[in-house]
């Protein structure tokens, strides 16, 4: 078997329109992590949130699933929408290695549905339809958290022909936009088939099998974008440039490659030339058991990919939301500004045409 500590965890952006479920979902993803698990269970990051393989595995309840899959979890990106999708980038392409399309089942596709999807091909990220709200099916009986199938034998034939319908309405309008799809568990080649998981944010109810289709969407198609070592030098992406009390600027990243430390040396994007300086500090978010203390981060030695952190170093004012930070050490101080100039202009280039 492939090692596992060379895959690092894929990163996961959630799309769809306004108001089918995004946030709800993230929330509810969140929320499982925490209480299926004893402390630790999950990792809080700066902008994101990791869900490790263990507490996905115990949401399915076959332990047998864990020898099956090779990435330590996934790590949500907790600002949805396509516009984080398409801003945040990695070596010219997205930041994100996997997406969620959330779709309301009810009320079908909608503009900003039809744009996830153009995206998605776009950038030929594999992803996961998700038929929301189905605890909005009129004569449903909800079963919280519980796995799709079991559910949906819960309810009654009516009740189960008008999932069927809906469904089938989503997979029609998928088709139209040229992805040939299926209801996740008919799918037998996700190559050609994309997945759709009926689901509640709400209820819970299809969650777990939402995680696990991204867990084998990883599995199937990213095993060699996922390939790293914590022994390169850190590369990630600026999430946010935000100022903080008794920091100044300070920059919010995801480290995508290799492991960043305290005292590295960093070149970032800005609007002039790359910004060069050293990390200060690197931050977490506090645990919530650690409230006792004043700032709500504490400081680590150093991260390893995939992870959100936020990084406190003199100069940072310039920084370019969006923008590569790369380490770089003093023989390749110039190659590594050189490289960072030109994923810039290669992003603002491109996001000129989304
Ligand atoms: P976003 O704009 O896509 O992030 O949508 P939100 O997550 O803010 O959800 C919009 C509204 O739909 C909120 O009132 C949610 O409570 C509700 N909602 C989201 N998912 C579900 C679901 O699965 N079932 C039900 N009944 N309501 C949902």
């Amino acid at each position: 078997m492939t090692d596992k500590k060379n895959l690092r965890t894929p990163i996961v952006c959630v799309m769809g329109h306004v108001d089918h479920g995004k946030t709800t979902l993230l929330d509810k993803i969140r929320g499982t992590a925490i209480v299926s698990g004893e402390a630790g269970a999950i990792t809080q990051h700066i902008g994101a949130t990791e869900v490790p393989i263990d507490v996905i595995v115990n949401k399915l309840g076959d332990p047998r699933l864990r020898d099956r899959f090779m990435v330590p979890g996934l790590l949500f990106i907790d600002t949805p929408g396509h516009h984080a999708f398409t801003t945040l980038r990695s070596r010219g392409g997205a930041l994100a290695d996997l997406a969620i399309v959330v779709v309301d089942i009810n009320e079908g596709f909608k503009p900003q549905t039809y744009e996830s999807l153009q995206i998605l091909k776009r950038f030929k990220t594999p992803f996961v339809v998700v038929a929301n709200k189905i605890d909005r099916i009129g004569g449903w009986a909800s079963h919280k958290d519980m796995p799709f199938a079991a559910t949906f034998k819960q309810q009654s034939p009516d009740v189960q022909g008008r999932l069927e319908t809906k469904l089938y309405e989503v997979i029609g309008e998928l088709y139209n936009q040229g992805f040939a799809a299926e209801r996740y568990d008919r799918v037998t080649n996700f190559q050609k088939t994309l997945g759709v998981v009926p689901a509640s944010a709400v209820t819970g109810e299809g969650i777990p099998d939402v995680l696990m289709v991204l867990l084998g969407l990883a599995q199937k198609f990213l095993e060699a974008n996922l390939q790293y070592s914590a022994k390169n030098p850190g590369i990630g992406t600026v999430l946010e440039v935000k100022e903080e009390k008794g920091l100044g600027a300070t920059l919010d990243v995801i480290l995508y490659d290799g492991t960043l430390k305290k005292g590295d040396t960093v070149v970032i994007g800005s609007l002039g030339e790359p910004i060069r300086t050293k990390v200060r500090a690197l931050l977490k978010p506090r645990e919530l058991s650690e409230i006792r203390y004043e700032s709500k981060f504490k400081q680590v030695s150093k991260v390893t990919a995939a992870a959100g952190v936020k990084i406190s170093a003199p100069g940072l004012e310039g920084a370019l939301a969006g923008s590569p930070i790369r380490v770089s050490t003093e023989e390749n101080l110039e190659e590594i500004v050189a490289q960072v100039k030109s994923e810039i202009d290669e992003v603002r280039i491109d996001t000129g045409s989304v």
